[in-house]
């Protein structure tokens, strides 16, 4: 694998044996899927390749194949250990430190606040402390989509 310095993602990767649960929900040779960080909302999972790429132009055909089935996979276990009515997938990868290429999943409730709709979910990123989704949290639910995948 190739990793590259400074990056969140490849910082996590050259350390896979020892990353929690929730840093590895669930993995193959080209993808690993992980809780997000610093969200409020449980459940959103972020979907990253497993060497260091920063443009979804850069995956290579096998990644690419595969992509489309681990999006669904997800977003299925996300319906049924979340109940979410549907799911959100989006790919930026703009937040310095985080230009790996990554693919936020995320549960989208049938009760979510219409201000955190659409685009204005990202509203649920950027939490830290009490607003946060806490650690114990993202491993117990890591353990049932693990379960499910
Ligand atoms: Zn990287």
């Amino acid at each position: 694998m190739t990793f590259s310095p400074r990056c969140y993602t490849c910082d996590q990767e050259a350390r896979f044996g020892a990353l929690p649960p929730r840093e590895k929900i669930a993995f193959d040779d080209h993808w690993r899927v992980a809780h997000a960080i610093d969200t409020a909302l449980p459940g959103w999972l972020v979907l990253v390749p497993r060497r260091h790429v920063t443009t979804v132009a850069a995956l290579n055909d096998t990644e690419a194949f595969t992509l489309g089935l681990w999006q669904v996979r997800l977003s299925r276990a996300l319906r049924e250990t979340t109940a979410c009515l549907k799911t959100y997938v989006a790919q930026f990868s703009e937040r310095r430190g985080f230009g790996h290429v990554h693919f936020h999943i995320v549960p989208r409730a049938s009760d979510l606040p219409r201000e955190f709709r659409g685009p204005g979910v990202f509203g649920l990123l950027g939490r830290t402390g009490a607003d946060a989704v806490p650690f114990d949290t993202m491993n117990e639910l890591a353990a049932k989509l693990g379960d499910i995948l």
